[in-house]
Parts: C-alpha cells; sequence; structure tokens
C-alpha cells in the first residue's frame, strides 16, 4: 500500500510539472525505488538537517474556538510551542486574501488578491473562487509566495490546496499541487502529507500545506456560538491534527519537522433582523457590484462615483461608505488598482444583500460571516506553532498574520522576499539557530 500510494504521487508530479523541475533522472530513480520501499527492505533514508515546515490551515476557526470542544492535539501543541491568543488577519478578512498574505508577507493592496470576487480594470476579467482558469493563471498573484524561493533554490514544496498553489508565479509552480477538491476528506488530506514525508530526502519537500475546511463550513451555517454541530466540526478538526502529530512520531520525524497551525479568519453571527438591502439605496444597475457581503465593492458606471457616493454615505447607520483612497489607512487597502472605487463595510455581524435575494433565501443570514473589520474581536484567528526551531510556552496577546512570512522564511532558511511583515517576531517566536539544531537531534 505504501508503495502505491508513493508510486501515484510520483507520477501525480510528473503530470504536474509543466516547468519540467523534476529531472527524468529523479523519476527513473524513484520508480526504481517503489518496489524496494514497498518490500520494507530498503536502507533507511539518508537522514538531512533540512529543516521542514508544515502550515496548517483550519478555515474559519475563531480565536475562541478551542473552548468550544475538547482539544487535546491542539493543547498539545500549545504547551510545547508557542501560541497567540489571536491571530489578526488583514482586511478584507476573507479566505482568498489571507492565505495569500499569509505566504507572501504582502498586504493584500500589495499582492493583489484583494478580495475573494476580483475585477482587474487592466484585464477586464473577473477573477472568483469558481472560475478555475482564472484561479490557476498567475496573473493574479503579486509577490512571492515562499514556496517560489524554495523551489528556486531547488527545495521542492508542496503547498496543497493553498490558494496560488494551481498557478505558475514567477516562472515557479510548486514540486506537488493539485487543484482544489472538496470532496477529498480530511483524513486523505493528512494521509497525503504523511506519505510525501515518506519521499526519500532529496525529493521530500520541505514546506507542504495541510487545508481544513470543515469549521468554516459549520459555522458559517450555524453561526459561531455554542453548538453541538460546531463542537463535533472541533473536535474533529483537533483529531486530524492528532493523526498528524501521531504519523510525525511514528515516523521519528516529530523533532524534525515545525508545525505551524492557523486560521485565516473569525467568524461573527449573522441574523436576518441585520440585513442592509442595497438595492433600496441605489440602483445596481449604475454601481456594478463585484463582491457583496459583508464588504461591499462597487465600480460604478463611468461619471458616476460620485452620485453613488452621495445615495450610499449616511444610507444606513450600519454601513461605512469609502473612496478607495479615503479606506483608513490601518485597513492598508487603498494602493492597488483592482480596489473597487467605493467600498462599503457592513458593522460586525450585519450582512449586505439584495431585496432580491433575501426573500429567495429563508435560510440565508441566519449563520455565521466574515470579511469585517480584522481588528474586531470576532475576526481573530488562531495562530500555533511547535517543533524544533520553536521556543516554548510563549503566548502573545495577538499576532498580526502578515508577519508569518518572516516567520517560516527564518525556519527554512530562505531569504524573504520584500514584504510588509516585522521581522522583529523572529526572535520573539524561534529559538537561536544553533538551539533548534542541537534539538533536531
Ligand atoms: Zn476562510
Amino acid at each position: 500500500m505504501f508503495g502505491i500510494s508513493l508510486f501515484t504521487m510520483i507520477a501525480r508530479s510528473v503530470r504536474n510539472q509543466s516547468t519540467g523541475r523534476l529531472l527524468y533522472r529523479d523519476l527513473l530513480l524513484s520508480l526504481l525505488l517503489v518496489p524496494v520501499l514497498a518490500c520494507g527492505s530498503a536502507p533507511p533514508p539518508e537522514e538531512s538537517s533540512q529543516p521542514i515546515l508544515i502550515l496548517v490551515s483550519i478555515d474559519g476557526f475563531r480565536w475562541d474556538f478551542r473552548d468550544r470542544g475538547t482539544t487535546p492535539n491542539l493543547d498539545r501543541l500549545v504547551a510545547k510551542g508557542v501560541s497567540a491568543r489571536k491571530l489578526i488577519p488583514v482586511f478584507p478578512s476573507k479566505t482568498f486574501p489571507n492565505h495569500y498574505t499569509v505566504v507572501t508577507g504582502l498586504y493584500p493592496e500589495n499582492h493583489g488578491l484583494v478580495a475573494n470576487n476580483i475585477y482587474d480594470p487592466a484585464f477586464d476579467a473577473i477573477y472568483g473562487l469558481s472560475k478555475r482558469d482564472e484561479v490557476g493563471n498567475g496573473r493574479w498573484y503579486g509577490g512571492e509566495p515562499i514556496w517560489v524561493a524554495a523551489e528556486a533554490a531547488g527545495k521542492p514544496t508542496a503547498p496543497i490546496f493553498w490558494p496560488g498553489s494551481e498557478a505558475e508565479i514567477d516562472g515557479y509552480r510548486p514540486t506537488f499541487w493539485e487543484p482544489f477538491d472538496g470532496s477529498v476528506d480530511d483524513h486523505r488530506r493528512v494521509d497525503k502529507v504523511l506519505a510525501l514525508l515518506d519521499l526519500p530526502p532529496t525529493q521530500r519537500p520541505v514546506f507542504l500545506t495541510l487545508y481544513f475546511d470543515t469549521i468554516d463550513h459549520a459555522a458559517h451555517d450555524l453561526g459561531p456560538g455554542p453548538s453541538q454541530n460546531l463542537q463535533r466540526a472541533v473536535e474533529h478538526v483537533d483529531a486530524m491534527i492528532g493523526r498528524l502529530l501521531d504519523g510525525l512520531e511514528n515516523r521519528g520525524l516529530a523533532g524534525r519537522v515545525d508545525v505551524i497551525v492557523i486560521s485565516d479568519h473569525g467568524m461573527a453571527e449573522n441574523s436576518r433582523e441585520r440585513v442592509i438591502l442595497i438595492d433600496e439605496i441605489l440602483d445596481l444597475d449604475i454601481a456594478n457590484p463585484v463582491d457583496w457581503d459583508p464588504v461591499l465593492g462597487l465600480w460604478p458606471e463611468a461619471g458616476m462615483i460620485d452620485e453613488v457616493l452621495e445615495r450610499l454615505q449616511g444610507a444606513h447607520p450600519h454601513l461605512k461608505v469609502f473612496r478607495r483612497e479615503d479606506i483608513p489607512v490601518e485597513l492598508h487597502y487603498n494602493h492597488h488598482p483592482r480596489i473597487p472605487p467605493i467600498i462599503a463595510i457592513a458593522d460586525d455581524g450585519w450582512a449586505i444583500s439584495s431585496s432580491e435575494r433575501f426573500m429567495a433565501c429563508s435560510d440565508c443570514f441566519t449563520g455565521g460571516s466574515h470579511g469585517y473589520d480584522p481588528r474586531l474581536e470576532s475576526m481573530g484567528g488562531l495562530f500555533i506553532a511547535a517543533g524544533p526551531s520553536f521556543q516554548h510556552g510563549i503566548t502573545l496577546p495577538s499576532l498580526e498574520n502578515v508577519h508569518l512570512y518572516h516567520l517560516m522564511c527564518a525556519v527554512l532558511g530562505l531569504q524573504p522576499a520584500p514584504n510588509d511583515g516585522d521581522v522583529e517576531i523572529v526572535p520573539k517566536l524561534l529559538r537561536p539557530r544553533s538551539d533548534s539544531l542541537t534539538a533536531s537531534h
């Protein structure tokens, strides 16, 4: 079974090599090794001191969800590593902008993934999660994701199911990547990462990602308040973290591999009593909404910006409306041509919709949502990290996710590309390099 899964992965990696980075010589070597490893008679793989980092994202896991259920495995990581009471996302506190900030260290206004749904005036094209061609098109992804630096240095990476991983960026693709497939269950997601670590040292990825969306779905459906389903989801994801940690231990890798567990944002409680029906305020035909809720992005018809702004400003007590250039600087959301000329941001727990959608969907706006001002308590996420590179027993009151890129570059010994993070995070959370090398043996 081990041999079969290894073979499948190697075959997949070869299929995915549009840039031809996996050498034919390596492929032959891999295929020769498969039957040997399957028989269990191969010598143990040569150990190397190359650090390995697994970045785990639990989508939508709010900072306080550890209290929603029993989480012995997350607790085990907290006890032996570093953590923050909450991880502060970037604006908008949406999935794609935040995941891409974590791997580039850039605010969305600098990496260009400014929302989950984006209009680019130069391309005259729309980016959205369901537009698979655009998701796989490198033209949308600015900055340098951490896997690019690793691949350029000849170190294989596996950012599986991570935003940006499906595209060629700066001439590089990750050695291992897959188109996002929500039907792959969480056990298989964990086992895939573990199988990649079973590859021989020269082919083994140094940077891997693991993505869970169970919590996000549960919290969107039911809201972030205590519920049996959310408790079940929290305990399920904790068990998956346990499966990963046990898998590392069984392979003798527990002392070798660093693990960072984060979430991309928190979750606020919605209500049908807190919905702003925007078509009651504004003629949407002249405003052209590209993204809706809870951050409305408008691309008004030519010459209509002032009129749209006039209609919206002050029209609802729970809606803040800005021209792109007037968005508060603390949100770091002014300087990219993909940021819509007008932005309206709903207050915590409020939703933005149209009368038609509100009437048509009686189940909508009864659960949770995110995208709001990242400084709100409700938008805070999760940060825990442990392994040979990390200090022990440190808990920060909060940490901005824009700084994680520096941390990960330091763990992997990569030169960071220009970014918006603060390198001071490194000595705060990492052990001096000589300590961590000692600890790995
Ligand atoms: Zn998300």
